[in-house]
């Protein structure tokens, strides 16, 4: 509150005055841009350099507009732009923004419904997902489609049909249901696909139940019918600029009435979308529990492969050696240890005055005195060690790349060469790209 009189002398009150204004924190404290922040100043907390009002981002005016495009792009109206924002972020008068941007659009104007939805759910709730399931199948654009909505959840699921044959419909929903489980009930109308003794059959081997609406009960599918216009609407909408597929995720994750999306009531948790999320609000509460058994089945695995791990004996110069082909895991070709080059890989003298460089695992140290077969071309031996895949060894690691096969391979090879004129082979160095941060959006 602002006082237009101050109980002290001119002299001290003008004094005050020029100060104030010369006082930083005075003059944010004057602003009305902190003012808009008083109701909620308790829970605001700054996490990471980010302002957040308790897990929600709260955006700063630059990024508004942004965002404001964000919370629209399903063109979904304006009530579930407001849930669907409310939900991860904050500004003040963020409310008004979103009416103002919904009223705004254009392709919402044009697709505008003609009514609201006819009331449904003559269905008594189901107690969980996947109990109950509704489909139908519609036309759009020339082509045939296939819907099928959770009656708990709402959560639509939608494919394309080659054709409206049973064969085709139940090819779908076995996908559906893999995913979700088999419903107990399924709705569906009188379509000729649905009323075949095929899927009678389908209904009978997967253990659901098949309702279909009757006279008595015509309105019985009214779910996957409202489902159907949704799913028309998005379409339309999406059709010329945008991915259909990215407005059925928003979809999929906007809160309905009841405050939680169709994603967390099926899937029981919040479903990443175009919105910038807290990490909080995406973790099922029983992630830690996932992620304590995970960590301790590695512990586990570490354990085992320790137990059975054992290490193998140094080789000594002038050892015999047969060597391991990386390509086809035979040990055929044999050769002589010249000396250890770092901690268990060794250099190999092979005939034809080729050295190869190997690991200590791919080397198995040959019994006294028995040199009975003629090894192979040291040509052939080459390529298989430079054609080797990278096995994580130290010998793969500190080597410079090189490839046999292209001439500047074939000249590196030649600058490698020792004075004693033996070739110094290694297998090939597998280079990984460097991991990109997923970008956020
Ligand atoms: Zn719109």
């Amino acid at each position: 509150m602002v006082m237009t009189s101050l109980p002290v002398s001119a002299d001290r009150s003008e004094q005050i005055k020029i100060e104030t204004n010369t006082d930083e924190v005075m003059n944010e404290l004057k602003s009305t841009k902190i003012q808009d922040y008083w109701n909620c100043r308790g829970e605001l907390t700054v996490v990471d350099d980010i302002v957040m009002k308790g897990s929600k981002y709260v955006i700063p005016y630059s990024l508004r507009k942004q965002m404001l495009q964000k919370i629209h792009e399903g063109h979904l109206g304006e009530v579930k732009c407001k849930r669907r924002a409310r939900e991860v972020m904050y500004w003040p008068r963020i409310n008004q923004d979103i009416s103002q941007t919904t009223a705004s659009c254009e392709q919402c104007r044009i697709y505008r419904p003609k009514q609201q939805a006819e009331p449904l759910l003559a269905h008594p709730a189901p107690h969980r997902p996947y109990y109950k399931v509704g489909t139908d199948l519609f036309d759009f654009d020339g082509k045939s489609y296939i819907v099928v909505t959770d009656y708990f959840s709402n959560y639509p699921e939608v494919g394309q049909l080659q054709t409206t044959s049973s064969k085709a419909v139940i090819a779908y929903l076995k996908t559906v249901f893999a995913r979700h489980g088999v419903p107990c009930e399924l709705f569906s109308d009188n379509g000729p696909q649905f009323s075949s003794c095929e899927f009678a059959t389908f209904a009978k081997e997967w253990g659901f139940q098949h309702s279909t609406s009757s006279p008595i009960y015509p309105k019985s599918n009214g779910l996957a019918e409202s489902s159907v216009k949704i799913i028309k609407t998005l379409m339309k909408k999406a059709q010329d600029r945008e991915d259909f597929q990215k407005s059925l995720l928003i979809y999929r994750s906007t809160p309905l009435q009841n405050g939680m999306s169709p994603a967390q009531m099926l899937m029981g948790r919040r479903i990443r979308s175009n919105l910038p999320v807290n990490e909080d609000l995406l973790t099922p509460k029983t992630a830690h529990k996932v992620k304590e058994a995970k960590d301790g089945q590695k512990v586990k695995q570490k354990q085992l492969h320790d137990r059975k791990a054992r290490h193998l004996p140094s080789l000594k110069p002038g050892d015999k050696v047969r060597l391991r082909d990386i390509t086809t895991g035979t040990w055929r070709h044999q050769g002589q240890v010249k000396e250890e080059v770092a901690p268990r890989s060794y250099k190999i003298q092979m005939e034809g005055g080729v050295s190869l460089r190997r690991n200590r695992v791919d080397l198995q140290l040959h019994p006294e005195g028995k040199d009975t077969e003629s090894q192979e071309t040291v040509q052939q031996d080459k390529e298989k060690s430079t054609e080797s895949a990278n096995r994580g060894s130290e010998d793969a690691r500190s080597g410079p790349s090189q490839d046999s096969a292209s001439p500047a391979a074939e000249r590196l090879l030649k600058t490698m060469t020792s004075p004693q004129g033996e070739r110094l082979v290694r297998p090939k160095r597998h280079v990984q790209p460097p991991k990109r941060l997923i970008e956020s959006c």
